[in-house]
């Protein structure tokens, strides 16, 4: 009981002190020693809730292709999600069912898309509308979203002094993750 109860209040600080880091991008790191299985259902409750604020609805096929856009931290194809839909639940989804259930996923900022990669990851924090930033692992394929402001702001400045007009911003960076090169 003592025991219960002290992993508790460990795991309540551990909890406020990483809601106080003003820099998000540790809280996204994949490669930081974590359940995923919490990731995994974090990202469906908060769709749940926020679909449910936006008044929009979160059918089955939604919510099932979030999870499997969750599967891993690495960024998935539409086709591999039509793969697993067929292998694993036997469902021969067509693919433009699946096309729109991510074009709303996009919408509702639940995922981000890779450009370079022509697939999709799911957002650690789409309760707030953003552009996010990613470094993209090309050895183990991981993508760590930064979700920075300052980047942000950089771009918006830049694009002010040379008069241009912003209608999507696509950052993505290649290279080699830490855990990558440690092992190399
Ligand atoms: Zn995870
Ligand atoms: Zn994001
Ligand atoms: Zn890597």
């Amino acid at each position: 009981m003592l025991y219960d109860n002290s992993t508790f209040a460990l795991a309540q600080t551990h909890f406020e002190g990483q809601a106080l880091m003003p820099d998000t991008s540790m809280l996204n790191d994949p490669h930081q020693p974590h359940d995923h299985s919490e990731c995994v259902s974090g990202a469906l409750e908060s769709a749940e809730h926020l679909c449910e604020r936006a008044g929009v609805r979160f059918t089955a096929l939604r919510k099932r292709v979030l999870e499997l856009v969750w599967a891993s931290h690495k960024p998935l194809g539409a086709y591999d999600i039509l793969d697993t839909l067929a292998r694993a639940d036997g469902r021969r989804a067509a693919p433009p069912t699946v096309y729109r259930a991510l074009d709303f996923l996009l919408e509702q900022g639940l995922v981000h898309r890779i450009a370079s990669l022509n697939a999709f990851i799911g957002c650690p924090s789409p309760e707030h509308s953003h552009q996010g930033q990613f470094l993209i692992c090309k050895q183990c394929h991981i993508a760590i979203e930064l979700d920075r402001d300052a980047i942000r702001r950089a771009i918006a400045d830049s694009a002010d002094a040379a008069g241009f007009q912003i209608e999507s911003e696509t950052v993505e960076i290649t290279g080699v993750c830490a855990q990558c090169q440690a092992a190399a």
